[in-house]
């Protein structure tokens, strides 16, 4: 362990001091405790905080509405900032560059299980030979339903088509060896390999570019979930040749509960004209669009994939949040200050609590984004007890059946001293003098 850090206050203040991202902190509301104190926020995996200017910029877009009605979509008029017809379109260049992929390839719509669902329509065509999908036993619950489903859908069965990887008995991460071994195993019947870029329970982080090759070699189509992944770790989705990927944008990319869900599609199947897709009037050519035609002129990007017109209202936090994003600097910063985190946060439990906390997280930073997974392992404490403490305490963090407290130092808001306040909290309650 680097021996960079110390056991003090005045450590993380002086992290603190030489953290050249630390400002933007001030970009974003903390939250408070019922009696008004700041908390320490450490939940930025399950939902990011609320973007400061998302204020200014929803009171702008309830303005144009109320003082424009219909013409706030084109503005052709009027000059209008951001006319709604439009309103996407930054943010979709945004969130490509926070992917590594081509503008042309990213589209934020929907919710992220309803891309799935749309992805899957075009990436899982299953026939007699090719149909089975291979997931992790332990995805998110939606993915699972939207999995079955789609199987249930062409007449197949789970039982079948479903090819679940899973940690060893007695083991809490997924092998490499065990993806790649199951892979052969399938690949004259592969259809589809879904796994996610972070797992959200472990935190573990799968090596994408790996298993894109792995996936194409058995004549597989690649898609992940990125739920966990988008605005934690760098990502190099069309370097990777991935097929395509879905995530949601409330988690650390701090769009706002339910936000608007982001969606990739390879370059390479772009302008195919026989692909299989689900289409609605929003995906057809933007110049002829309104002349109602019923002809489908897909646009020649990702967005032939949009089914209906921009959430306006889920749009305006996005464009606040990846402001952010962009001040940061992007995603390379953010990471290096995010590894500083992440060793910093492992060199205090393993100072103060090696015999108290589990960290199922895997240690190399290769394999973890800023989420930890901890597992109480205190003689006479249960995990949940000591959860609902740290909630008392004014940390805000989260459970995760069946043992697991989630925490995430999110490196756009979250301060050395956050995390050293976390630790001495937690130490009152796992060893209470
Ligand atoms: C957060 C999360 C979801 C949530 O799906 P929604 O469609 O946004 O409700 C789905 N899958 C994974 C892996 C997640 O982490």
């Amino acid at each position: 362990m680097t021996n960079t850090f110390n056991n003090s206050l005045g450590c993380a203040q002086q992290l603190d001091q030489e953290d050249p991202l630390a400002s933007l902190r001030d970009e974003f509301e903390m939250t408070v405790t019922p009696n008004g104190e700041e908390e320490i926020y450490l939940v930025g995996n399950s939902l990011g905080l609320l973007p400061l200017s998302s204020r200014d910029y929803m009171n702008a877009e309830m303005n144009k509405w109320g003082r424009l009605g219909v013409r706030g979509h084109a503005g052709t008029d009027r000059d209008l900032d951001h006319p709604w017809a439009s309103y996407h379109e930054p943010i979709n260049k945004q969130m490509a560059a926070l992917t590594g992929a081509k503008r042309e390839e990213v589209v934020v719509m929907n919710g992220l299980t309803v891309n799935l669902h749309l992805m899957m329509v075009t990436f899982y065509r299953p026939n007699e030979k090719r149909y089975k999908i291979l997931i992790e036993g332990h995805a998110f619950p939606s993915d699972h339903f939207a999995v079955e489903s789609q199987i249930r859908h062409h007449g197949l069965s789970s039982e079948d088509a479903l090819v679940v990887v899973n940690p060893r008995p007695g083991e809490e991460l997924i092998r490499y060896e065990d993806i790649a071994a199951l892979i052969e195993e399938h690949q004259d019947e592969l259809a589809l390999v879904l796994l996610p870029g972070i797992q959200y329970y472990t935190g573990q982080v799968f090596p994408m570019a790996d298993i894109v090759e792995l996936g194409h070699q058995a004549g597989a189509i690649v898609g992940f979930d990125l739920a966990h992944a988008v605005g934690n770790i760098p990502l190099e989705l069309h370097d990777w040749s991935a097929d395509f990927a879905v995530w949601c944008n409330y988690k650390y990319v701090n769009g706002g509960p339910g936000a608007i869900a982001g969606c990739f599609v390879h370059e390479q199947h772009l302008n195919k004209p026989d692909i299989n897709r689900f289409e609605g009037w929003w995906g057809t050519n933007t110049e002829t669009r309104f002349e109602m035609e019923t002809v489908f002129d897909p646009i020649p990007t990702v967005d032939a994939w949009q089914l209906s017109n921009s959430s306006i209202f889920s749009m305006v936090p996005m464009r606040a949040a990846l402001n952010v994003f962009d001040l940061a600097g992007g995603i390379t910063p953010l990471r290096e200050k995010s590894e500083k985190q992440i060793r910093y946060l492992d060199f205090l439990l393993e100072e103060n609590l090696l015999d108290e906390i589990e960290v199922i997280t895997p240690k190399d930073l290769q394999e973890r984004g800023c989420q930890f997974s901890l597992r109480v392992i205190a003689e006479g404490k249960e995990g949940q007890d000591v959860f609902n403490e740290l909630e008392e305490s004014g940390v805000s963090c989260d459970w995760r059946y069946p043992d697991v407290i989630r925490i995430a130092p999110v490196p756009l808001y979250n301060s050395f001293t956050d995390i050293f306040r976390f630790v001495e909290i937690l130490k009152t309650i796992l060893r209470p003098e």
